[in-house]
């Protein structure tokens, strides 16, 4: 790629999931005609899927579901796919497109030009350290919001730790774990897939695993796809598409319990129940405290058991602990001082989802800073249906403020909100208008249509135990606030992106100022 500044009509930030429906969906047909182009600072697409490629590591929705409507694949061997096959699969929908992708070009810093509405978007270019610039009519970000991995703030005095440490993002292969004392810092959905695997698998000499919280932990019925349910998926027209919709719909039943209503709180201790049950029959009972939950159901995804919970194999002990202190070059303490040997750290600490964009810099109308608004301004993370944010023309959000459904499939309504976009872009991609959506160059948001769209979101969420008062990934620590989680069932999403009549009203749409 030359270094000047070339002109593209949409510039997408990020090949993981989101990036990929864009350009393959249906509905983007113009898109397809414009010039697009993706770039992503990683060496690979896939985002997630290539970053995260520890042991274990699978899909907790099923195969069916997490895969694009416009991509079905009736060969998932398995109910929930794993990472490889998953990785596989992005890879094939990816393929017509490749010449578009750019990989190991970082997006710096992006800034809208008033004068000749255009983005001008900075990149670095990871192999060479050059930067270079590109322009475009469009800006989308699909950056991602679980792709920083958190550092080791919980563990004082790691500079004295003379053993191997890395997080579970970024795993390392090579390492040899035969005769070692491993600790694994967390228990959320990794740990609970590579603790099974690092005790079965790898020889090691002992395993401590710290616990800052329980988690709703539910079995996983992880079966082989069977030929016969592949061959009708594959031969008989709809099946695919029905199964799909009994799949969405069976996982959607259990936002019941989230609400905080009569039938929710009813449907939610039921569930509680059994899930104590169940986890209290499948762990060693000294555990049991550690383990199971004291709050809602809900209030965190709930995760799916992979064999974590027979927890019953001499080397390995569970503690629990809000912090570590590194006492001696192979040693480590929990809060109540008791020391364990340490030769490898496993960070499985999850990521830092309050920085929802950054380290891209965006700016918009006026000098606005989108990093500024989000991360210091005193409403934290907030966008006009999670895709758009007043003051910042021309720019798309995927995975943006609460758009992630609770309990389903991200994928699912990673595409809901793709199908939006694409409708609130005809404008701009058509040629001809109407008078309601007259051609235009630029599309902003209403404040005040935001603020009101933010008001019914603060409204609902209300309702529902997200809210709860425990510690959660969907919670910005800083504002307190739920910025994640989209605050109604995933069918109620669908309906008001893909179905619901468009408020032209709640934009404006406008003519070039330049040519
Ligand atoms: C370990 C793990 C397991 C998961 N399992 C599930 C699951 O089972 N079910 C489920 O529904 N969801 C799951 N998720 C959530 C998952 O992140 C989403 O389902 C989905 O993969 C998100 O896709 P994405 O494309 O939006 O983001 P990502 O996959 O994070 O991709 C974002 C891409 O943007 C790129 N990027 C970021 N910043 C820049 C920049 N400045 N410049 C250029 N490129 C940039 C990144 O390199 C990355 O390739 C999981 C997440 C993780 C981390």
């Amino acid at each position: 790629m030359n270094s000047s500044e070339a002109h593209s009509d949409v510039i997408i930030i990020g090949a993981g999931l989101s990036g990929m429906p864009l350009c393959r969906h249906p509905t983007a047909v113009k898109i397809k005609n414009a010039a697009f182009e993706i770039f992503d600072k990683g060496n690979e697409i896939g985002g997630t899927w290539s970053e995260n490629t520890y042991p274990n590591l699978s899909c907790d929705i099923p195969s069916q579901l997490y895969s694009y409507s416009f991509a079905p694949n009736p060969e998932w061997s398995m109910t929930y796919t794993s990472q490889p096959e998953i990785l596989a699969y992005i890879k094939r929908v990816a393929h017509t497109i490749q010449s578009r992708i750019h990989l190991n070009q970082e997006c710096v810093s992006a800034r809208w030009l008033e004068d000749q509405d255009l983005w001008r978007v900075e990149f670095l270019d990871r192999t060479t350290n050059d930067t270079f610039v590109r322009h475009s009519r469009v800006l989308f970000t699909a950056a991602g919001f679980l792709d920083i991995p958190k550092g080791p703030k919980s563990i004082a005095n790691i500079q004295e730790f003379g053993g191997r440490i890395f997080h579970s993002s970024h795993w390392d292969h090579e390492v040899d774990f035969g005769g070692k004392d491993v600790v694994v810092v967390g228990n959320g959905a990794s740990a609970n897939q590579l603790v099974p695997w690092l005790l079965k698998n790898t020889g090691l000499r002992s395993l401590v695993q710290v616990v800052r919280s329980a988690q709703w932990i539910a079995p996983k019925d992880n079966q082989p796809i069977r030929k016969a349910q592949k061959w009708v998926l594959r031969n008989i027209p709809f099946t695919n598409r029905l199964y799909r919709w009994w799949l969405a719909m069976k996982l959607d039943l259990a936002f019941v319990a989230f609400k905080d209503s009569t039938l929710g709180r009813h449907v939610r201790s039921m569930l509680e129940a059994s899930l104590v049950s169940y986890m209290e029959k499948t762990a060693p009972s000294q555990y049991h405290s550690i383990l199971v939950p004291s709050y809602a159901f809900g209030a965190k995804r709930a995760i799916l058991d992979h064999g974590y919970l027979s927890l019953d194999n001499p080397k390995a002990k569970l503690i629990k602990s809000q912090n570590l202190t590194v006492v001696g070059t192979n040693q480590i303490a929990g809060e109540n001082g008791i020391v364990y040997p340490a030769d490898l750290i496993i960070l499985a600490n999850g990521f830092k989802t309050a920085q929802l964009l950054t380290p891209m810099a965006i700016t918009g109308l006026d000098g606005l800073n989108l990093r500024d608004l989000w991360e210091r301004g005193s409403d934290g993370a907030r966008a006009y249906m999670g895709v758009m944010v007043s003051g910042f023309p021309n720019l798309f959000l995927l995975t943006g403020p609460n758009t992630l459904p609770s309990g389903h499939s991200t994928l699912l309504g990673i595409e809901n909100s793709v199908t939006y976009i694409l409708r609130l872009l005809e404008p701009l991609l058509s040629s001809e208008g109407t008078s309601k959506k007259p051609h235009s160059s630029t599309i902003e948001v209403k404040k005040d249509a935001e603020d009101a769209f933010n008001r019914f979101v603060e409204r609902r969420m209300k309702g529902l135990v997200y809210t709860s008062n425990v510690s959660t990934w969907y919670i910005d620590q800083r504002t307190g606030r739920n910025h994640l989680v989209w605050p109604g069932s995933q069918l109620e999403f669908w309906w008001s992106r893909c179905v619901e009549v468009i408020r032209w009203a709640d934009f404006v749409l406008s003519k070039k100022k330049t040519t």
